[in-house]
């Protein structure tokens, strides 16, 4: 038997809870499974508290072991690239969407979807990172491919407090980069300055409908927000300028106008973790493991249990929750 959090759909309604289940229920869940994972740690993304509190269609088949990240010990493996003892991450792939995932002490995946986890990493520090982190990642190697350098200036990150705010911060600063957090929370301003952040402004100055041209200051974004946020940020978005887009903390919608990709040839980037091809994962989790800087990465993330997941995954939403929080799914 092992301890996972368990979301079910009945008659009486929708039900989040933490259970025992056995090692049969889950190989019954996943039989399209090759390797059989002990997970040391998994993480509470925003996906997972939407998962949790069954506030948007995340879950797409019933009953769900929810947790898009894990990280553990392969136990077994009939998986030509994995052996029982190899240490492994999970982000993403439906996993806690359409198959069982890693809020639990257990889980059977693919090893087509696993990434090898980086000899300088363990598993506490993997799920810190989670797939905030590796999107913060991706976005980054995104404005790197599309040319932007710390010599053309300013680098805007919105949803500077949240997960991938915190990681894009703390990678860019790294780099040297002169980076701007956008945060709705002052009170969060020697955090921000912490990790990096040169300036910090409010996000009242993007989040209301703007001009569709305005003063050009970025060389590049990183948009964690969407809606009006993105709008905006890719209207003040320099000649030739890179938007990586990943997130909708503000909303789906994108009130834009084509103006600044037609006038001054901005490139808006979208930035996909859940099915990004594995050369760019494991590229993703060597330069996380190389470069985000420890102490960083200790000051953005707080470690909690099963059933403190459940509890923050409202505060989440509500976007109340500060940098990474990692779950140790052994308490
Ligand atoms: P968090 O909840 O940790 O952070 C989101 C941040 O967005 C908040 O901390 C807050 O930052 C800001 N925010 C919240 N509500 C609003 C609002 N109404 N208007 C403007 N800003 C707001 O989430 P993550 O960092 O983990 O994820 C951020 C987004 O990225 C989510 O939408 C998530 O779904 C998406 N995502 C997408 C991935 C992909 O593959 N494309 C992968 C991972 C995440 P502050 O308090 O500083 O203002």
């Amino acid at each position: 038997m092992f301890d996972a959090l368990y979301l079910e759909k009945t008659d009486a309604g929708f039900s989040a809870t933490r259970r025992s289940l056995s090692l049969d229920e889950l190989a019954n869940a996943t039989p399209d499974a090759d390797v059989a994972v002990r997970l040391e740690y998994s993480a509470l993304n925003y996906k997972d508290a939407l998962a949790l509190t069954n506030r948007s269609p995340v879950v797409r088949r019933w009953p769900m072991v929810p947790g898009i990240d894990g990280a553990g010990v392969v136990e077994e493996s009939s998986h030509p690239g994995f052996a029982a003892g190899d240490r492994v991450i999970l982000n993403g792939w439906g996993v806690g969407e359409t198959h069982w995932g890693c809020l639990g002490q257990r889980a059977r995946l693919r090893g087509d979807w696993l990434v090898r986890m980086p000899e300088s990493l363990d598993a506490r520090r993997a799920m810190a990172i989670g797939t905030a982190g590796y999107t913060a990642m991706l976005c980054v190697m995104m404005l790197e491919r599309q040319g932007v350098t710390k010599e053309q200036g300013e680098i805007l990150v919105t949803g500077a407090a949240g997960g991938v705010g915190s990681v894009a911060i703390a990678l860019l600063a790294k780099q040297g980069f002169r980076v701007v957090a956008s945060t709705g929370r002052a009170s969060e301003e020697s955090y921000l300055r912490e990790l990096g952040a040169a300036e910090i402004i409010d996000r009242g100055t993007l989040s209301a409908p703007g001009k569709p041209l305005q003063k050009e200051r970025w060389a590049g974004v990183v948009d964690a927000v969407g809606s009006h946020t993105l709008a905006n940020a890719c209207a003040q978005t320099r000649y030739r300028g890179t938007v990586a887009a990943c997130g909708l903390a503000q909303g789906m919608d994108l009130p834009a106008s084509v103006a600044p990709f037609i006038l001054r040839g901005v490139k808006l980037i979208g930035v996909d973790s859940v099915m990004c091809p594995i050369e760019d994962r494991r590229e993703a989790w060597t330069r996380l493991a190389d470069r985000l800087d420890r102490d960083a990465l200790e000051r953005i993330t707080r470690v909690v249990g099963l059933d403190d997941a459940l509890r923050l995954a409202p505060e989440m939403l509500a976007g109340q929750v500060r940098g990474r929080t990692a779950v140790d799914v052994n308490r």
